[in-house]
């Protein structure tokens, strides 16, 4: 489904661009795309996200007793590669059999982790629940806030009975315990959305990281509702022209804005 925007509304897939770097949001909704979306890393972050999808149906369909096989990750993977032109033919048009060889090749070295977590999930009961509950569905929900005035679609919103979990898809590394900071905060605005939606508290969520295979549960924080406010308010700004100072981090060394983010601000306009 295509989100269409009203005056001033705001994505969750900008909020969450903001999490990561106030900057990237500025560069992004400006249009500029430094980078072609086909490029190798891209390529693999769709294929991992499609297979993700899968994982509570291989959770589904695992007996207890039984460890989540190299064979099931590789017909995963063979079903994706099958489909994925389909799902994707702006992003595909120009990806060779060669490429996606290739990606295929570097997504199996990944095989090792994504079995040892689906199979410690196929033994435990609370994850086997949440999978058969994400199996009733297979669509992404469309949620929207007229006070928040913002939209989002996150991978699943599953239903237990009296209670609402956001889930969403990751594709980079998990972090040790828990979930990344941005990720938590990506939830919280899903959660959000959703509590005003369905006008009942949404207290928990969870985060499916793809490469790892693992379920991250994600209790939904007070101080990170104040927060995803505050940034609601920021994204807005930062659409309507407002430039954000540059915060240099770690994810500076791999940005695909970093040329044009250490230009001076003065001269970043002839970019545009
Ligand atoms: S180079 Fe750093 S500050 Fe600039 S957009 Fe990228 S991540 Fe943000």
């Amino acid at each position: 489904m295509f989100l269409t925007k009203e005056k001033g509304q705001i994505q969750v897939s900008e909020l969450s661009l903001y999490f990561s770097c106030a900057r990237k949001l500025y560069y992004s909704c400006r249009g500029y795309e430094p980078v072609s979306h086909s490029s190798f890393s891209y390529i693999g972050h769709l294929i991992l996200k499609e297979m993700a999808m899968s994982y509570p149906y291989v959770l589904k369909d695992s007996s207890s007793k039984d460890d989540v096989t190299f064979e099931d990750l590789d017909n995963l993977l063979l079903q994706v590669l099958d489909n994925i032109k389909m799902i994707y033919p702006v992003e595909m048009e120009y990806v060779t059999a060669e490429i996606l060889d290739k990606v295929a090749d570097d997504l199996r070295t990944y095989f090792p982790g994504m079995q040892q977590g689906l199979s410690a999930h196929a033994k435990d009961t609370e994850i086997l629940r949440l999978s058969e509950t994400l199996c009733l569905h297979d669509s992404e929900p469309f949620l929207s806030s007229e006070k928040l005035n913002m939209i989002g679609m996150p991978y699943r919103l599953a239903e237990n009975g009296v209670s609402l979990s956001p889930v969403i898809i990751k594709t980079g590394n998990p972090p040790e315990n828990g979930v990344w900071l941005n990720d938590r905060l990506h939830i919280t605005s899903f959660a959000m959305l959703a509590e005003d939606m369905n006008g009942r508290p949404v207290n928990s969520g969870y985060v499916l990281y793809a490469r790892s295979g693992l379920f991250r549960n994600v209790i939904i924080r007070s101080t990170d509702r104040r927060y995803v406010l505050q940034a609601i308010g920021r994204v807005r700004k930062i659409k309507e022209g407002k430039m954000p100072d540059k915060k240099e981090s770690a994810l500076c060394d791999t940005c695909i804005y970093s040329e044009m983010c250490h230009v001076k601000p003065s001269l970043i306009s002839k970019f545009f």
